[in-house]
């Protein structure tokens, strides 16, 4: 398995492991770093050095870094915090509309509380720019919150620029730093951020820890949001996670020393990644390359459905969008928002290179691409097209693929990675069918003597197993079969489930259609 989903999380580095172990142990490490006695004192010693060490990978001083679950926790704890300390009634916050859910989510929940919130949309470039923002700006205006780095894109918001403007004007800006962090430079004691977001687990450290930077000076004020022992000086309660917590500290000393290295190293594999897949026609790059960080590529392929590209690709880890609105399956709203249409929108995918990627991983990544997309493109056009490279780069991907069916039943499965009868036949009957909205499409040839049937079809798995199903049942049992065909038939051949019935519908719709054709020429 090739991982290229860092930006969706990273693994834990041995050094960062090797640091929590000891917070682990049952005699000496388990202490409350609250408690005033040696255990305690002795945990909250590794809590106040990984404190110092997160504060120095953003330029921060360590009574400003306060001890989290995760970004989502910081983001809201930073916003809700912010609006709730200084009075909700006739706030006005600026956001933008590329922003992580639990920014979005967290200002939609304020609105439903009367809060005002003026909503950026990107540029074509991927970026909101410093003179939207102050566009936006209204005498009422408490907070900005804009995210560094976007999560699927990669796109860098010049929040360096805007930080000095908002703090001239009295308006506290937040910045979710999820995606920079151990990725760009980050001085807070030359930008004037207010709040600022960190997750270990983007940065090789373990997953549900993180941090937010709350500036003291000036000092940034926030109500908790959490109620408890009043930990971090009254801000987030609860008893310190102390092995999290001196993981996420050495993740951030081995970020901040790897910085410079880990970005020339990671830019080089991703121009080679984009050399190799730029190379494919209707491939287009999402976010501007200019100023987008180097461990993301966003692309959209045309001509391919997204589903399908996806299934295609069992060996490979990477993104359609960002993992946590996978669940959604939504085409992704940063994408839309970029103005590209839902179906392309869905036949993206996020390549995010890490510290563990290699040329190696690179070339076969673009490999089973090259041939997924060929492939793909290929059956949707008949077989016309990218024959001689689908053979060899759709068979490196069906290689892997064998033990891979993922969610699908085995009978779609084999069809959809190895169709037999792809093509079109000259001087055929033929016939074709598509969903509503025509996201789906699946033709049909069949000629009579000799007997022989072929199928082309663009849409998900289970629309190109069925195009298969089709034409190989119709060469083995010939036309007389089309009259037993309908959608419940194809159901059960292919063991295709409810939620993708439409997709049997569409095989009855063609069968029918090239019954009624040989019928009427009888
Ligand atoms: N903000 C951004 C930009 C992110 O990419 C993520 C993680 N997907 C988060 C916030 C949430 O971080 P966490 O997983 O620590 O809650």
């Amino acid at each position: 398995m090739i991982y290229l989903d860092h930006a969706a999380t990273t693994p834990l580095d041995p050094a960062v492991r090797a640091a929590m172990l000891p917070w682990l142990d049952d005699v000496s490490g388990f202490g409350n770093p609250a408690s005033d006695h040696a255990p305690g004192r002795r945990a909250r010693a590794a809590v106040e050095a990984a404190r110092a060490q997160v504060a120095q990978l953003i330029g921060a001083q360590a009574e400003e870094i306060v001890w989290t679950s995760g970004a989502t926790e910081s983001n809201n704890l930073a916003i809700k915090g912010a609006l709730e300390f200084r009075g909700m009634s006739g706030a006005h916050i600026v956001s933008s509309r590329i922003e992580h859910k639990s920014v979005l989510d967290t200002c939609r929940y304020l609105e439903s509380q009367g809060v005002r919130v003026a909503w950026l949309d990107p540029g074509r470039d991927g970026g909101i720019a410093v003179e939207q923002v102050l566009a936006a700006l209204r005498p009422e205006t408490l907070l900005v919150s804009l995210m560094w780095v976007n999560n699927e894109t990669g796109v860098i918001n010049p929040v360096v620029e805007l930080a000095p403007q908002l703090r001239a004007r009295g308006i506290l800006f937040h910045v979710d730093a999820v995606q920079a962090a151990g990725r760009l430079p980050i001085d807070l004691a030359a930008v004037p951020i207010d709040l600022l977001s960190l997750s270990a687990h983007k940065f090789y450290g373990p997953k549900g820890i993180g941090a937010l930077f709350v500036r003291k000076r000036p000092r940034a004020r926030l109500a908790p949001q959490m109620h408890g022992g009043g930990h971090e000086q009254g801000m987030r309660a609860g008893t310190l996670a102390t092995h999290q917590i001196a993981g996420m500290g050495m993740a951030a000393a081995l970020a901040r020393e790897r910085l410079d290295e880990d970005a020339a190293r990671i830019a080089a594999l991703r121009d080679r990644l984009w050399q190799k897949l730029g190379g494919l026609p209707g491939v287009l790059r999402n976010g501007d390359p200019a100023r987008t960080v180097p461990q993301i590529l966003n692309l959209s392929f045309e001509g391919v459905e997204g589903e399908s590209l996806r299934a295609r690709l069992p060996g490979l880890a990477v993104s359609s969008g960002s993992a946590c609105s996978a669940a959604t399956r939504e085409p992704s709203y940063v994408l839309r928002a970029l103005g590209r249409d839902d179906e392309l929108a869905g036949a993206s995918l996020r390549f995010s290179l890490g510290r563990g990627t290699t040329g190696a991983d690179i070339d076969a990544a673009a490999a089973q691409l090259i041939g997924a997309v060929e492939s793909l493109r290929c059956i949707a056009h008949g077989g016309s097209s990218g024959t001689e490279s689908t053979h060899r780069g759709g068979r490196a991907s069906v290689r892997d693929a064998d033990d891979e069916s993922g969610p699908y039943p085995q009978a779609v499965w084999r069809r959809f990675i190895r169709p037999a009868h792809v093509g079109t036949i000259a001087g055929a009957v033929h016939a074709r069918a598509r969903t509503p909205a025509a996201r789906a499409q699946l033709d049909l040839s069949l000629r009579l003597d000799p007997l022989q049937a072929r199928f082309s079809a663009y849409g998900c798995p289970y629309t190109l197993a069925v195009g298969e199903w089709l034409a190989e049942t119709l060469e083995r049992e010939g036309a007389a079969v089309l009259r037993r065909i309908d959608a419940a038939a194809i159901r059960a051949a292919l063991e295709i489930p409810e939620a993708r019935a439409h997709c049997a519908l569409m095989g009855e719709d063609v069968v029918r259609s090239l019954w009624q054709q040989i019928e009427s020429t009888a």
